[in-house]
């Protein structure tokens, strides 16, 4: 059977770019509107008016049985919440994944956003920390496959940022990032943890879409009966953020930020090279 490389060509890079910036367009509207007061379905309708106003479609409605151009999941729900007529609550915590295909190809990106509660500061701010660290350990992802040799790298910087944190947060097992393209899922998986595989070599042409899913308590999860939202088993709270990356010939590029990546990567001491 023949393979498709999971390498693509400098102009299949160049035609990833403006799928990025719409899935990026389409979370900054989320962030936005969001606020105590809000349904879930309503910024599901902020991202979908993006994606649809500047000529793309919604890949989530691409993926069999999905109906929604988000993923909204709040407080113990980690990914694949499906938005609707809950209200959002000040204090949650909300995880927003959205995806753009415009002309064949796709982006792939998530943020996690805790909402304002002036009577709970202890809670918010146990909140804030989860987001942080997770936001953080993609960034140390997304540095890590600067450099990297192998993809294998990518999960072992995430997990290690996370367990620097000291915090004893869980890593989803379960779900796990992926190569994205012409398809939103394809080929090879990007785990968000160690593992004994170093997995495929990182050269240009590579594309990913990193995303780690982490948990305060237990990594022990379960799917509701909605068939879908994938929930904590121990009830603490999940965050979910991810961006899609290319590796080109003149070094990375976040294709789901709209500076590439510069103020994430500064860090880290790694500077984004746009894709020529
Ligand atoms: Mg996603
Ligand atoms: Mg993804």
């Amino acid at each position: 059977m023949l393979r498709r490389s999971i390498y693509k060509t400098p102009a299949q890079l160049r035609s990833m770019v403006e799928p990025g910036l719409i899935t990026a367009a389409s979370l900054d509207a989320v962030r936005d509107m969001i606020a105590p007061g809000v349904t879930t379905g309503e910024l599901d309708a902020a991202a979908a008016r993006i994606i649809s106003g500047r000529g793309a479609e919604s890949n989530f409605q691409m993926v069999r049985g999905y109906r929604h151009t988000t993923c909204v999941s709040v407080n113990e729900q980690v990914v694949h919440g499906i938005p609707g007529d809950r209200v959002l609550e000040p204090g949650d915590i909300v995880s927003i994944d959205s995806g753009a295909q415009f002309r064949g190809w796709n982006g792939d990106s998530a943020i996690t956003i805790v909402l304002p509660d002036p009577s709970r500061p202890e809670l918010v701010a146990e909140r804030e920390t989860l987001s942080q660290v997770t936001e953080g350990s993609l960034w140390a992802g997304i540095a890590a496959m600067a450099t990297a040799n192998h993809i294998g790298e990518i999960g072992a910087a995430i997990e290690a940022h996370i367990a620097a944190s000291g915090h004893g947060y869980g890593i989803l097992r379960d779900y796990v990032g992926h190569g994205i393209g012409r398809k939103m899922h394809e080929a090879p998986s990007v785990f968000n943890y160690r593992t004994p595989d170093p997995g495929p070599r990182v050269h240009p042409g590579l594309v990913l879409a990193i995303e780690p899913m982490v948990v305060a308590g237990s990594e022990e999860t379960f799917i509701e009966d909605d068939d879908w939202t994938v929930s904590t088993v121990d009830g603490t709270s999940g965050s979910h953020w991810e961006h899609s990356v290319a590796i080109h010939d003149g070094g990375i590029w976040v294709l789901t930020a709209a500076d590439g990546g510069a103020a994430g990567l500064a860090p880290f001491g790694v500077r984004p090279v746009e894709i020529g």
